[in-house]
């Protein structure tokens, strides 16, 4: 539920996932509601942009 079903342009190069093996999407929630806002990108971009440490999963959808 609530899912973006519909995949999302790469929030960091701006350009389309369509057909991208690596696409994830990414849940942001807010701290005092239940606001939440989702985000697609390339794992791979996605990653370049995340501090040491950090590192993200593909999952099949
Ligand atoms: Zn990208």
């Amino acid at each position: 539920m609530g899912v973006v079903s519909e995949r999302l342009r790469c929030c960091v190069c701006g350009g389309s996932t369509d057909g991208a093996e690596d696409y994830v999407l990414v849940e942001l929630t807010a701290q005092c509601s239940d606001a939440r806002q989702w985000l697609g990108a390339h794992a791979e971009h996605l990653n370049s942009v995340l501090a040491e440490g950090f590192s993200v999963e593909v999952h099949q959808i």
